[in-house]
């Protein structure tokens, strides 16, 4: 049977631990702190043999020495073409990981960094396809573009969008509430938008995180997946033209939400 668990790391980052409890065999994805991964692993009676990592980020790759250490026969998979050099097995996009049965797919995400790809499979997990995504999607928003351009983000979520509805989306950060305070901002009358915000304090006041979502929440709520929806276009359009933004285009709308996100 397999689990996810969130392994909580720096002050927001969410490392996440997919194990099996019948070979004790741990996966982890993007380790940025290798101590509080062993704890866990030791806590759990777990033995790590893969690491999956979406980016190059420290945040998300800072732990990796300290567990192949702790662990030699680790298997590192993370993109071929990434800055980060501790991978023993560079993927590409397009390939397939395979781990304990479950097989996943390995998509381009580029936009946060170029290296970014994601990791889904279409196996459920807790009655679910699972998609490990990074910094690339957030609940109710998306990663900052250090590296790539709007429309290649917005190509990225696109590929994201189009996944099935039932997805669990397995983010890396705790960023939920002031994407919501954003979101709210932008579309002050969407009262899905505003439930889901009340929602996520009370989680937060329990100590509980908002993360995993589903690509079908995301797909209602998200601006950053919603640049065809009305709404968000006539929000888009409000914005570009106090900013001198262009807003001629699903890519300029895109644009003109991170921009508005990067500013808020
Ligand atoms: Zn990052």
């Amino acid at each position: 049977m397999f689990n996810i668990r969130a392994i909580s790391a720096f002050s927001d980052n969410y490392i996440w631990c997919l194990s099996d409890s019948a070979s004790g065999k741990a996966l982890i994805v993007d380790p940025g702190q290798a101590q509080p991964v062993l704890d866990h692993l030791a806590r759990h009676q777990l033995s790590l043999d893969t690491i999956l990592v979406t980016h190059h980020h420290p945040d998300h790759t800072g732990g990796i020495a300290a567990l192949t250490d702790a662990f030699p026969e680790v298997r590192v998979t993370g993109p071929a073409d990434s800055p980060f050099k501790g991978l023993t097995n560079p993927v590409h996009p397009g390939g397939e990981v395979v781990w304990q049965g479950l097989t996943f797919q390995v998509m381009a995400v580029p936009g946060h960094t170029l290296d970014h790809i994601a990791f889904y499979t279409s196996t459920p997990v807790d009655d679910r396809p699972v998609l490990f995504c990074g910094d690339t999607l957030f609940v109710c928003g998306c990663g900052r573009l250090f590296e790539g351009k709007p429309e290649q983000m917005k190509q990225s979520l696109h590929s994201l969008r189009d996944l099935p509805d039932a997805t669990a989306v397995y983010c890396a950060h705790e960023y939920t509430l002031a994407n919501l305070r954003f979101a709210r901002s932008w579309l002050p009358d969407d009262a899905e938008l505003a439930a889901f915000e009340q929602d996520c304090i009370a989680r937060r006041e329990r100590g509980e995180a908002t993360v995993p979502s589903t690509i079908a929440t995301e797909k209602a709520l998200n601006p950053f997946l919603r640049w065809d929806d009305p709404a968000v276009i006539e929000a888009a359009t409000r914005y570009a033209s106090n900013a001198g933004l262009p807003c001629d285009s699903d890519n300029a709308i895109f644009a003109a939400i991170r921009h508005g996100k990067d500013h808020f």
